[in-house]
């Protein structure tokens, strides 16, 4: 299926514009060495599995992170050392898919699967994935939220006796005896914000060694004002999952100063109805120089971490200018 995707989009590209990208590319990477960022470019590799990273890192202590191509919605598949953690599961037209990505990626059974909140974008495909899959434990924001979806995702944990726990901001979640997953939001659950479900996403990061990544599910300024208010110095990560699909009611230009970020990951459908990402958030991206991934347009995005440094690949060529514009 992947294989089929990307042939599918290079046929779209005239003749001329192959080489072009792939000079725009290597500027890209060449210029990210100039800057010294202390991460490797790997992202002209049309494949998403570089053998150059698997000399670099032993496989058995690194740490792969996939932004699964969900289109319009978010789920972020975690894996080391067989373990496989699932963060959201995108929308419910998209679950054939995501099975798909699982599967190619050797998923078998899920360790953790992590639910940052209960909108249709992010739980649409636990019903599939739970179908499919042995699921050993679930994580959730444990939020009043009266839908038909979340209700029977609630019911089916119950109903398959899966062990299943609310996470608050202080808790931590071990990976293995390296990695482990620092909750940082929320406290306690949001009441009377522009969107309280949004705003009571789970806020993880991801920690290994020196290498950290902060996933924001879908929270608003509010939250961020709030999270630099508690401890802004906890919010440093090499990588950053945009909040809320790169909109414009996230992202305010403090919380992305915090964070600091060498990359950052939006995961978006392309042409998608809110028009996400704003370009301001983008350009704010940019103007801390940190280099903007965008699944709309390079479909998966892996990044590997041997705790020091990390790299990163994407599923299909894109354009820098491309995604400024996006
Ligand atoms: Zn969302």
């Amino acid at each position: 299926m992947a294989e089929n995707r990307k042939k599918k989009n290079q046929q779209k590209l005239p003749w001329w514009l192959t080489p072009v990208l792939l000079l725009a590319v290597l500027a890209i990477r060449f210029g990210g060495e100039a800057l010294g960022r202390g991460f490797q470019w790997l992202s002209d590799s049309q494949t998403s599995e570089s053998t150059t990273t698997a000399q670099k890192v032993p496989s058995d202590e690194t740490l792969t992170v996939r932004f699964l191509d969900v289109g319009q919605g978010d789920s972020i598949l975690v894996q080391m050392q067989g373990k496989n953690i699932l963060i959201d599961s995108g929308d419910r037209s998209e679950a054939a898919r995501l099975l798909t990505k699982l599967e190619e990626n050797h998923v078998e059974q899920i360790d953790m699967l992590i639910a940052t909140h209960p909108h249709a974008d992010h739980i649409g495909g636990m019903k599939a994935v739970l179908n499919r899959f042995p699921v050993k434990q679930v994580y959730d924001s444990g939020q009043n939220y009266k839908t038909k979806m979340y209700n029977d995702f609630r019911l089916q944990i119950e109903k398959e006796q899966i062990p299943f726990e609310v996470l608050r901001g202080g808790q931590e979640v071990p990976v293995n005896e390296m990695v482990k997953l620092k909750v940082l939001s929320p406290q306690a659950l949001y009441k009377g914000t522009p969107s309280d479900t949004n705003n009571n996403s789970l806020v993880l990061r991801l920690e290994y060694k020196d290498f950290a990544m902060l996933l924001t599910g879908d929270i608003q300024a509010e939250v961020e004002r709030d999270l630099l208010q508690t401890d802004p110095e906890a919010l440093q990560a090499q990588v950053l999952k945009v909040a809320h699909h790169g909109s414009k009611t996230s992202s305010i230009n403090e919380f992305l100063t915090a964070v600091k970020p060498k990359i950052a990951v939006i995961s978006s459908g392309e042409g998608n109805k809110y028009k996400h990402p704003s370009p301001e958030v983008v350009q704010r991206l940019y103007n801390l120089q940190a280099d903007v991934f965008n699944t709309a347009l390079c479909g998966d995005i892996i990044i590997k971490s041997n705790g020091k440094t990390c790299d990163i690949t994407v599923e299909k060529f894109y354009d820098e200018q491309q995604a400024q514009a996006a």
